[in-house]
């Protein structure tokens, strides 16, 4: 399972991570980008490589065995 964690203080308002999501993860809201549909996130890291000011990073979340 992956987290999407945006900076806001690098983050410019571009969009360009909305449009780069083919799993439509990010929306804008109020100008800012949301990570909206968590759960539909795999990964990929291409919002990575699109956001001009490297303002995502993607987390790797897991299951702790009991
Ligand atoms: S890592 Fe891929 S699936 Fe996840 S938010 Fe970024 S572009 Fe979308
Ligand atoms: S691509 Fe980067 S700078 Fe642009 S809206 Fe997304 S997080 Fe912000």
């Amino acid at each position: 399972m992956y987290r999407v964690v945006i900076d806001y203080e690098k983050c410019q308002r571009c969009g360009e991570c909305v449009k780069a999501c083919s799993m439509g993860v990010i929306e804008i809201i109020d100008d800012e980008p949301f990570p909206v549909n968590p759960d539909q996130c795999h990964g990929c890291e291409i919002c990575i490589e699109k956001c001009p000011v490297k303002a995502i990073k993607i987390i790797y979340l897991y299951k702790k065995k009991i």
